[in-house]
C-alpha cells in the first residue's frame, strides 16, 4: 500500500504537543518540514525540540523552536515524540530519559526499525509506536518538501495502545512531508532487513568488486587518472543509477552500445551466481535476522571502542591501490580530498 496526503487526517494533531529529541540530520528536517505543513493546513500544534546544549541547540533556536535540555518533562507534555538522535545512543537515551516519562497514549516516531527489531526499546505498554523512515538523507528531506517533490518513505504501526495508531502514523507522515510522493506500507522487521542488507551485503561487494577492479586494472599498466575517471569520477555510475530509477535497472541498457550490452549482459547472466547467493544468505540470516551484527554492535556501543574500530577500517581502507590512487588523482586536479 502507498499513503498520499489525502489519505491523511492532519487534523488528528489539533492541539498536540508534537517533541522532536534530537535536531541532527533528520531533526532539523523533519522538524522544519512539520511547522510548514502545521502552518499551510492550519493546524494548531506545538512543536518543541530536545537538545543538549550545543550548536544543535543553538540552530534550533535560531530556526525558531522552543528548545529544551528537560528531557524528562518535555517528554511527559507530549503527544507525539519522534526519536531521531543516532541509533546507537537510542536505547540508553530512551530507555534512561522518555520511557519512563511518557504519558499513556503517547506515540513514539521512529525513523529505522532497528532499536524495535532488536527490541532494544522499552516501550510503555500504554504507547503507540509508529516509523516514518525516509529514505534520504536529512538535507533531501527539507529540500524536496521546500521544492513540493517529496520524498520515499517507509511506514508502519508496530504497537498500537490507542486503537488509532495507523491514522496517526499517516497524520504524521503528513506532518514531515512524507505523504507528498507516497509512504509505503512497510514494517521496523523490513526496514531493518532491507537496511542492513544493502549496508552489510549489498555495498560491500560492490567496494569490494571496485577494489578488486582498480588493482588489477592497474597492474595492467592502467593510470590512476584513467581509472579514477572511468569508475567514478565522471559521475557516469551515478548517471546510469538515475537512468536505472527512470527507465528501469535492466531496459537503461539501451542508451548503452552494443559491445557494452553484450559486455554487460552477457557477462552478468553468465556469472555463478551461487557464489553471491551462499554469502548473502549468510549474511542475512545469521548476521541480520539472528542479530549477530546487532550483539557485536551493541558491544562496541557500550565499551566505548565503536568510534576506534570505525577510524582503524578507514585506515585500512586508505591503505588500498584505489584509496591511495584516488587520494594523488585528486591531489593533482586541485580537488579537496574527503567530506571531512
Ligand atoms: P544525527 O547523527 O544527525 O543526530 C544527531 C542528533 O542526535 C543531534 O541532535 C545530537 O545532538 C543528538 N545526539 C547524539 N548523541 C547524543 C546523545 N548521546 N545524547 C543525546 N543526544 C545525542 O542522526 P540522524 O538524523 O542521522 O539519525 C536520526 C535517526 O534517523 C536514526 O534513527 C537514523 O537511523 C534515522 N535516519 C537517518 C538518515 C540519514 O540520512 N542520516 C536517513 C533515514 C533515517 P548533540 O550532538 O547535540 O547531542
Amino acid at each position: 500500500n502507498i499513503f498520499y496526503d489525502d489519505d491523511a487526517d492532519i487534523s488528528l494533531l489539533k492541539g498536540k504537543t508534537i517533541l522532536f529529541i534530537g535536531y541532527g540530520n533528520q531533526g532539523r528536517a523533519q522538524a522544519l518540514n512539520f511547522r510548514d505543513t502545521l502552518n499551510y493546513t492550519k493546524t494548531d500544534a506545538t512543536i518543541l525540540i530536545a537538545n543538549l546544549k550545543d550548536s544543535y541547540a543553538d540552530r534550533a533556536h535560531e530556526d525558531g523552536f522552543e528548545v529544551t535540555q528537560d528531557w524528562a518533562k518535555a517528554t511527559s507534555l507530549a503527544d507525539v515524540i519522534f526519536l531521531l538522535v543516532p541509533d546507537q545512543v537510542q536505547p540508553e537515551l530512551f530507555n534512561s530519559k522518555i520511557g519512563p516519562s511518557m504519558k499513556p497514549g503517547a506515540t513514539v516516531v521512529i525513523a529505522s526499525g532497528y532499536n524495535v527489531f532488536y527490541k532494544l526499546l522499552d516501550v510503555p505498554k500504554e504507547a503507540n509506536v509508529v516509523m516514518a523512515a525516509p529514505r534520504m538523507i536529512g538535507t533531501s528531506v527539507r529540500t524536496r518538501f521546500v521544492s513540493n517533490a517529496g520524498y520515499p518513505c517507509f511506514v508502519s504501526v508496530e504497537q498500537d495502545a490507542t486503537g488509532n495508531a495507523h491514522e496517526l502514523a499517516l497524520a504524521i507522515s503528513r506532518g514531515i512531508g512524507a505523504t507528498k510522493a507516497g509512504a509505503i506500507e512497510s514494517s521496523a522487521r523490513e526496514e531493518t532487513l532491507i537496511d542492513l542488507f544493502a549496508e552489510q551485503a549489498l555495498w560491500p561487494t560492490v567496494i569490494n568488486a571496485f577494489t578488486e577492479a582498480y588493482k588489477l586494472l592497474q597492474a595492467n599498466g592502467c593510470s590512476n587518472e584513467a581509472l579514477v575517471h572511468e569508475l567514478y569520477y565522471s559521475m557516469e555510475p551515478a548517471e546510469i543509477f538515475e537512468k536505472c530509477a527512470e527507465d528501469g535497472f535492466v531496459k537503461q541498457l539501451v542508451y548503452h552500445s552494443k559491445v557494452s550490452q553484450f559486455g554487460q549482459l552477457n557477462g552478468a547472466l553468465s556469472l555463478d551466481g551461487s557464489e553471491f547467493a551462499s554469502r548473502f544468505e549468510r549474511v542475512l540470516k545469521h548476521q541480520i535476522i539472528e542479530g549477530e551484527f546487532m550483539r557485536n554492535f551493541s558491544k562496541m556501543e557500550k565499551s566505548g571502542t565503536l568510534d576506534k574500530e570505525i577510524e582503524l577500517l578507514f585506515e585500512t581502507a586508505g591503505k588500498t591501490e584505489l584509496a591511495v590512487g584516488e587520494k594523488l588523482v585528486f591531489e593533482r586536479l586541485g580537488h579537496s580530498y574527503g567530506a571531512a
